[in-house]
């Protein structure tokens, strides 16, 4: 499954981050999924518990935040999401678009018992698709 290595190398990223900075137990790890990644989180919720299961992350709660896929339009700079309009500019009718967010999967923020830790690192970085 595709979720699960998403999954293992976003504990792992964490587990290391945590053995690099000292960070005592992690209550909360905060990931962030990207509309146009096609991770589906119910799957990321479902691999979770099985990846952190015999690891020091098996007490950490994972919060996913969907992050909306948008677009800005090449002829007439409308930004607009790309879910909705099914990858058209509802401004123009035009295909050509840069994606602006919604590509990644990441590690946004890990929380710990004592202190919130910024993950400085910049987190775990996958593109997925288009
Ligand atoms: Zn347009």
């Amino acid at each position: 499954m595709h979720e699960m290595s998403i999954v293992r190398a976003m504990v792992n990223t964490v587990l290391q981050f945590c053995k690099d900075n000292n960070v005592p137990k992690v209550s909360e790890i905060v990931m962030q999924i990207g509309e146009l990644s096609l991770v589906i989180p119910e799957y990321v919720e479902k691999v979770y518990p099985v990846v952190v299961k015999n690891t020091e992350l098996k007490d950490a709660k994972l919060i996913i935040e969907m992050v909306e896929g948008l677009a800005e339009c090449d002829d007439c700079d409308e930004i607009f999401n790309v879910v909705e309009t099914k990858g058209y500019c509802p401004n123009c009718g035009s295909f050509n678009k840069q994606v602006l967010s919604g590509k990644d999967v990441c590690v946004k923020e890990i929380h710990t018992f004592e202190e919130s830790a910024e993950n400085k690192e910049g987190g775990l970085q996958q593109t997925e698709g288009q």
